[in-house]
């Protein structure tokens, strides 16, 4: 098996989340997410968690020294040989740049998803408070209401999951990070691009396409 190091792009809501622990499950990759660490941290409410508790509330980017820091700390506890995947960072030039100091990247993931989708999706999203998983009130459900299939979590609603915060985080995504993608480009960094369009797409049959994709290249 090949060690793979991928990055996926996409804005918010548009399946990062739910594809790539599906990656996991199929093909034993690490998934490495910065909103989780983050709501994690958040979650325990020390000093740190308390000043990033503030950003994500607003929709705001926290700043890239903290995020640095906290991404090259987890990164510096994997096992080397481990394959691995990267959810919410790099999320603005700078940090893309301290992450070529810390490791290659093998192929990027982009998720393109219509604004229009991703405002419907948000506004039913519900997250595990255990593990993490992400369900939706109208296309996934969870088996029990308010209860996680994966873990038995209670489910919740991102407090960053309103229309407000919504219209933030996709703007900054349009000026901030989705200018990454050009990056990529010039460093030839393989692409692998899945575009949504539609309301109801089966995430089983976006992660066979990624897969296939991911073979093609040789990383599986
Ligand atoms: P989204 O659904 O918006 O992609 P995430 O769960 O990935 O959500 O991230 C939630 C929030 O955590 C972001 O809106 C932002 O405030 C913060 N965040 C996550 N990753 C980063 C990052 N790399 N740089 C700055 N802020 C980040
Ligand atoms: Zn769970």
């Amino acid at each position: 098996m090949h060690k793979m190091r991928a990055l996926i792009f996409g804005a918010p809501g548009s399946g990062k989340g739910t594809y790539s622990a599906r990656l996991q499950d199929r093909l034993g990759v690490d998934v490495i997410s910065m909103g989780d660490i983050f709501r994690n941290m958040m979650q325990e409410n020390s000093i740190l968690g308390r000043i990033i508790k503030r950003y994500v509330e607003a929709g705001l980017l926290v700043p890239d020294p903290i995020v640095i820091e906290v991404l090259a700390d987890r990164l510096a506890n994997m096992p080397k040989e481990k394959s691995f995947v990267l959810d919410g960072f790099p999320r603005t030039i700078a940090q893309a740049e301290v992450l070529e100091k810390i490791t290659p990247i093998d192929v990027v993931i982009e998720l393109a998803v219509p604004d229009w989708i991703i405002i419907e999706r948000l506004s039913s999203r519900r997250i595990c408070k255990n593990c993490g998983a992400a369900y939706n009130l109208r296309f996934m459900k969870p088996e029990v209401e308010g209860v996680c299939d994966r873990c038995g979590g209670t489910l919740y609603q991102r407090s960053d999951d309103n229309p407000a915060v919504i219209k933030m985080r996709l703007e900054l995504y349009a000026s901030e990070t989705s200018p990454l993608l050009r990056f990529y480009e010039t460093t030839k960094v393989p692409l692998i691009k899945h575009t949504t369009d539609q309301l109801e797409m089966p995430p089983e049959k976006v992660v066979d396409y990624i897969e296939q994709e991911l073979k093609k290249l040789n990383l599986f």
